[in-house]
């Protein structure tokens, strides 16, 4: 007569649980760092608003965003003002690329 596979049963539960806690872990961790609106808060905090560095989106002269060391092309955003920012725009913080 033949036993019951109960341990192999048992094994196979356990794999499952564990293939099932690693696939949560490694998608939700990631999730939790990069996501938390916290974060972002604290980002977006860090930023000073156009009003506070005289923005304008059309700057005059040669300090213009699209030449700044300050600017984010890929994103049209600014390392150190909130928002968007336009590429022939400028502020009192320009600072010429390198
Ligand atoms: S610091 Fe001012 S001039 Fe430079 S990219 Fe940001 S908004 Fe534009």
């Amino acid at each position: 007569m033949k036993k019951p596979i109960l341990n192999e049963a048992v094994m196979s539960r356990r794999d499952m649980l564990r293939g099932t806690l690693v696939v949560g872990c490694s998608l939700l961790l990631p999730l939790t760092i990069f996501s938390s609106p916290v974060m972002a808060a604290e980002a977006a905090a860090k930023k000073v608003s156009k009003k506070s560095v005289h923005y304008t989106g059309h700057a005059t002269g040669e300090k213009k965003c699209g030449a700044c060391a300050n600017f984010i092309a890929e994103s049209n955003t600014c390392k150190m003002v909130a928002g968007k920012v336009n590429p022939a725009g400028g502020c009192v913080l320009w600072v010429k690329k390198a």
